[in-house]
């Protein structure tokens, strides 16, 4: 049996107070023990996060990482950094670092295995544009993402990470999926993932993300194949976050 998983992405939104504010409302209105939550920071706030988080059930981590160990890349920042501000996860190759930040397949399956090789669950994210769905290249273009980290880190490695299925004409612009969309996409990676291993593709948690609101929340989670959420702008409003959380632990 999965676990339920819903992850907030606060994406480079936030200051230190409003950060206080949500992290106090997430922790009085969200039964952690009745699902699993994470909390994906900007950087500059784990320090925050940790402070406030340490010692709850909710876990948390960063939205972005460098492969290497140190070095010479400016403004980048390392699994040492994430793990010594308490990181438990990290997002690796969320849409918008594809297209905004030009993150092909290889360089996040390089970021997937380093932060496996570093002990921190990678939270990988993979999906289709509203033209590659328009094409009927949905399930090749996520098979794809998938197996580019797949050949890199095996079955082993899917055995230590979150999958979070995002359609990139969802992220942000209010529409949603509808759960027979979503569970169409997540039915066919769990068959793709069974190819390689069927006991991995068992117990590995997709998380469905793209407009999640409150609202929506329950009926997308109700799906055999949707094991919680990524959940980008209502994770910036306590009261929606915690319904989410809520329709998961449900
Ligand atoms: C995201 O950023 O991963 C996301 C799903 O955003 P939103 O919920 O705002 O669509």
């Amino acid at each position: 049996m999965r676990q339920a998983l819903v992850a907030a992405n606060w994406k480079m939104n936030g200051t230190k107070a409003q950060v206080a504010e949500l992290l106090a409302g997430f922790k009085a209105g969200i039964n952690a023990q009745a699902c699993q939550v994470a909390i994906f920071s900007p950087a500059v706030f784990l320090s925050d996060v940790q402070q406030a988080l340490q010692g709850s059930a909710i876990a948390w981590g960063g939205q972005n990482v460098h492969s290497a160990e140190s070095g010479a890349y400016t403004g980048e920042t390392s699994l040492g950094m994430l793990k010594e501000f308490g990181c438990q996860y990290v997002l690796v190759g969320h849409s918008e670092r594809r297209t905004l930040f030009g993150e092909s397949d290889e360089v996040v399956a390089e970021k997937v295995a380093a932060a496996l090789s570093a002990g921190v669950t990678p939270m990988l994210c993979i999906g289709e544009t509203l033209e590659e769905r328009e094409s009927g290249v949905t399930a090749e273009v996520c098979r794809r993402q998938l197996k580019a980290v797949l050949d890199k880190v095996g079955v082993a490695g899917f055995n230590k990470l979150v999958v979070a299925y995002e359609p990139v004409w969802a992220i942000g612009t209010g529409k949603t999926a509808s759960p027979e969309q979503a569970q169409e996409v997540h039915a066919d990676l769990r068959a793709f993932l069974q190819d390689a291993d069927a006991e991995m593709a068992k117990k590995i948690q997709i998380l469905y993300g793209g407009s999640v609101k409150a609202a929506s929340a329950a009926e997308l989670f109700a799906m055999p194949d949707i094991d919680g959420g990524l959940v980008g702008g209502a994770s910036l409003q306590i009261e929606e976050f915690v319904g989410i959380c809520n329709a998961a632990a449900q």
